[in-house]
């Protein structure tokens, strides 16, 4: 017998029904459910470097994924109530209103939204909390380390890891929900209360349609439809089109799709398919997205701050005016500008374009690290405080410097620059490269030529 607990599940990043232990546990523990999603008003405000800290492809993005998840709990009975300001208003509020006893949730890790969750256990104490770690590919409590001796090499994480532990088995989705009686599910917010203008609104394209049910076929799809993930390895470096890479990114963030289920469907792969160095790769990059969140983890706000976790003190120049030419794509090196023009208009960018935009940033236009981070989460569809924040970390502090000019040329990226700077469409397969030595109308000068890059501009002209 059930006993008599009436529980709310509160959604945050786990936008899914599949492989839920909130969802499951709720659902085994309590005579009656409740579930919950609350948008944080104050991240769509103005950062103090001038844009907001969330942008509309984001708000976009999380529109169609708390939807697709409000019909998809609609058919197992269950109605989502979706709080418009703040969990820490809409959760106290229902709690009192529909005696919930009991909370379950997604555990946290980053500080903002850890915040939330004690000031939301202070407001309730009489509340009982149940939270689960379903963030990562292997559960936090069966990797061999303890956080605070998390390895500061990749290396000797992921082989340690991958050795002596074992990714946990998915949840079933729950057959049905007993909900809470008289709860009616309510509406997305408008973007208006956000302050999106309606044209801001009708321009948003996030690069893929947010929502569990779009994540799970774009799962299907890169794997057993289309088996583009036989050659992920060697397309993994592209830039342009949607099958060069798996873009579970977006679904990861937000929690529309589990690692769990990415990594059960790629053994399924591997025995029915084909079993290569692409498919071992896929999962290696699940590793690394694990490694950055125990990492961050483990140094908490320091991972936020100029100076990084290592404490290293640089002389950054941070040009404003350079500041913006980047931001918006001008910055006059079309392999930069054709990446930044796509995320502002899509909301995402490649992982080749991640490590030139940010690497140009720190090396070249030595502007402090943390404004390009804080200008990638204002912007990207799949933004993640670990993986954004410690990639980020790690291109300023931790790696070797990465040649934007040399890249365009290697990776053959005339196509996708045209694709994004118009003006350069009529540019031959030399010149759209280095349109500096040629001239475009209406395409900025470049910021600055630096003399390092002459070996790789030569290149170009031979
Ligand atoms: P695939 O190549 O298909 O990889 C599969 C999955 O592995 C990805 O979906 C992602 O979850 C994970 N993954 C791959 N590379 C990395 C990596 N370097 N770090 C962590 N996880 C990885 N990724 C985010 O999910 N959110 C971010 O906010 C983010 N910010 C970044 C900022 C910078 C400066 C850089 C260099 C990288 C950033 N990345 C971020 C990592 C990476 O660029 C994206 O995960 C990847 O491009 C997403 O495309 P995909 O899903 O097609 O990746």
């Amino acid at each position: 017998m059930k006993a008599k607990k009436r529980g709310l599940i509160w959604f945050k990043n786990d936008l899914r029904l599949h492989d839920n232990e909130a969802l499951v546990t709720a659902q085994q523990e309590c005579s009656e459910v409740l579930c919950c999603y609350c948008l944080e008003k104050s991240i769509f405000e103005n950062h103090e470097l001038g844009f907001r800290k969330a942008d509309l492809n984001r708000f976009r993005f999380l529109e169609q994924s708390v939807t697709n998840l409000k019909a998809n709990l609609k058919s197992i009975g269950g109605q989502l109530v979706i709080g418009t300001q703040s969990a820490l208003v809409t959760i106290p509020e229902l709690v009192h209103k529909f005696q919930i006893t009991d909370i379950y949730a997604e555990e946290e890790y980053a500080s903002y939204e850890l915040n939330i969750v004690r000031e939301l256990q202070q407001k309730l104490p009489e509340t009982e909390f149940h939270f689960f770690w379903g963030k990562t590919l292997y559960h936090k409590d069966d990797i061999p380390f303890t956080i605070d001796k998390i390895p500061l090499t990749s290396k000797a994480y992921r082989i340690t890891a991958g050795r002596e532990s074992e990714p946990r088995k998915t949840m079933d989705i729950p057959k049905k929900l007993n909900p809470v009686k008289k709860v009616k599910a309510t509406k997305f917010p408008t973007y208006k209360d956000y302050g999106f203008t309606p044209k801001e609104y009708k321009n948003a394209k996030p690069f893929v349609k947010g929502g569990e049910d779009a994540a799970l076929e774009r799962l299907e799809y890169y794997t057993f439809k289309s088996e583009e993930l036989t050659r992920y390895r060697w397309s993994r470096n592209q830039s342009e089109g949607m099958d060069y890479s798996s873009k579970f990114s977006p679904y990861l963030a937000l929690g529309c799709i589990s690692p769990r289920e990415i990594f059960e469907k790629v053994q399924a792969y591997e025995q029915e398919i084909k079993k290569n160095q692409s498919t071992w790769w896929l999962i290696f990059e699940l590793v690394w997205r694990d490694y950055f969140t125990f990492k961050s983890m483990r140094f908490g706000d320091q991972i936020f701050k100029t100076k990084g976790y290592k404490n290293r003190h640089y002389q950054w120049e941070s040009d404003p005016a350079k500041f913006r030419k980047w931001c918006g794509g001008k910055t006059g090196i079309p392999f930069i500008d054709a990446h930044m023009r796509q995320l502002n208009q899509t909301g995402f960018m490649s992982n080749r374009g991640r490590v030139n935009c940010a690497s140009y940033f720190v090396h070249d236009l030595k502007i402090d690290w943390t404004w390009g981070a804080a200008y990638f989460e204002s912007k990207l569809i799949d933004y993640d405080v670990s993986s954004n924040w410690m990639n980020w970390h790690m291109q300023a502090f931790e790696i070797w410097y990465t040649n934007p000019v040399n890249q365009s040329n290697k990776y053959k990226a005339q196509d996708f620059i045209r694709h994004w700077i118009p003006e350069l469409k009529s540019a031959n397969n030399m010149e759209v490269l280095i349109p500096w030595e040629y001239r475009f109308k209406g395409y900025p000068e470049p910021i600055e030529i630096y003399p390092k890059w002459n070996r790789a501009i030569n290149l170009i002209k031979k």
